[in-house]
């Protein structure tokens, strides 16, 4: 992605702040528990319809869910963004699920948008509602059933106490990284990020750089 593709992103998630924040609300205001998401269901699901996405509901299980957006077919990669929204027993959205689809909602729109307007930019954006975190394994049961074949990558962000740009993972790998301060900004302070921010450690990895480095 381009600077300029990264300035479509914020854009947008600017425009559509109010519309996240309302979606987020929606599912915060209704905890619902494992396997049991069925008002968050629809109304994620009701959301990337109106975004313009290919939405397939009940995917493979009754509160998950696929959308997805290619406008060129069979090319390029497909990344799936990963959205939860599963409440713990007594203390609601305690664990902060309800950010999880925002920010997964917000992501896959801004990337939509990129997509639509640089044409440099290719593969398919899939959208995946993943139920059943606290607890319940949902994401297993969807990789043994089958929901993630044909995805080169996928990735989430989960709410914290702090930023940790090295979370614990499956699979690690190595990004060789060219951009401007700005990209840095995006990663570490962009609306999706609500975390507290850790700003000597950007300051440390934008200096040791020299705008060119390996994260
Ligand atoms: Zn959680």
């Amino acid at each position: 992605m381009s600077e300029k593709d990264f300035e479509i992103v914020c854009a947008k998630i600017e425009d559509k702040k109010e519309f996240l924040n309302s979606i987020s609300q929606e599912i915060w205001k209704m905890p619902e528990l494992q396997f049991k998401e069925v008002q968050a269901h629809a109304v994620l699901t009701c959301a990337l319809k109106r975004c313009g996405f290919q939405v397939q509901k009940h995917y493979f299980m009754p509160t998950a869910f696929r959308a997805e957006f290619c406008p060129k077919k069979d090319v390029g990669p497909t990344v799936a963004i990963l959205l939860e929204y599963d409440a713990l027993p007594e203390i609601g959205h305690a664990c902060g699920h309800n950010l999880i689809a925002e920010a997964g909602l917000a992501a896959a729109i801004a990337v939509k948008a990129a997509m639509e307007e640089d044409a440099e930019l290719k593969g398919k954006l899939v959208v995946m509602g993943t139920p059943a975190e606290e607890g319940g394994g949902g994401k297993i049961q969807l990789l043994e059933l089958g929901a993630f074949e044909g995805i080169d990558a996928a990735m989430m962000v989960h709410p914290a106490r702090v930023t940790n740009i090295f979370p614990r993972t499956l699979c690690n790998i190595r990004l060789s990284v060219k951009g401007s301060p700005d990209f840095f900004f995006f990663i570490n302070f962009s609306p999706l990020n609500k975390c507290r921010h850790d700003e000597s450690s950007l300051k440390l990895r934008v200096e040791a750089s020299s705008l060119h480095d390996q994260f």
